[in-house]
């Protein structure tokens, strides 16, 4: 419907900023499990360890048969994206001007993707509707803080350095009053655990990703 209003402003999907944005979500959907199970681990270390697990790990069955695209739509003035149930995610130009690398961009769209994986959509419709209004602020932000830490580990699993997903927050400053600050974002994606974990993942998937090497002798 979305797409049906606003015709002339949505970018052709053969525009290379098209292209680029669902080449670069390509590479971030297959790691989604990757990047859910490295919590599951820490999880299960933390259980063994006698301390108690935080959270439920979120269960990606309901991502299945969803038909993932990425659409640009024109508006410089606009330095963000949002997402749809139904596995739609929508850039605006002005993200793609604001954002310098791949790995940046990548940062937003993980972001986008794990409000999909962790379903803040049913959430979000329950606190606009139902809470008052300083409340709703409080858990709207608390669904964004959540999408951010759990989008840098899909980024991380995907071999996006999750080191930039604090440059790139850093970048998306004063969204509005449901994003907390780009500062604050950065701040949170940054704090030593948060990091670790997804830096972990980074590794194991780039030692992986690495050739073999080979030394020749009296080549
Ligand atoms: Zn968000």
């Amino acid at each position: 419907m979305f797409k049906r209003n606003y015709p002339s402003t949505f970018i052709s999907p053969l525009h290379p900023d098209s292209v680029r944005v669902n080449l670069i979500a390509a590479q971030l959907l297959p790691a989604v499990q990757r990047g859910l199970d490295i919590k599951k681990r820490h999880a299960i270390e933390s259980k063994k360890q006698g301390s108690k697990s935080c959270g439920s790990q979120p269960q990606i069955a309901h991502l299945d048969g969803l038909d993932w695209e990425v659409f640009v739509m024109k508006n410089d003035g606009h330095a963000g994206a949002v997402s749809w149930s139904n596995g739609k995610i929508l850039v605006f130009t002005g993200l793609l001007n604001r954002l310098e690398t791949d790995a940046e961009i990548a940062a937003v769209l993980a972001h986008e993707i794990a409000h999909l994986v962790a379903r803040h959509w049913s959430e979000l419709i329950i606190y606009k509707k139902w809470c008052p209004y300083p409340l709703k602020v409080y858990f709207v932000r608390r669904l964004e803080i959540e999408a951010d830490r759990m989008g840098m580990l899909i980024m991380a699993a995907a071999g996006f350095d999750p080191r930039i997903a604090p440059v790139a927050a850093e970048k998306l400053v004063g969204n509005d009053i449901y994003h907390p600050s780009g500062k604050k974002r950065a701040r949170l994606l940054s704090r030593a655990k948060v990091m670790d974990e997804a830096l972990e993942l980074y590794r194991e998937v780039m030692s992986a990703k690495a050739p073999e090497t080979h030394s020749a002798t009296g080549a």
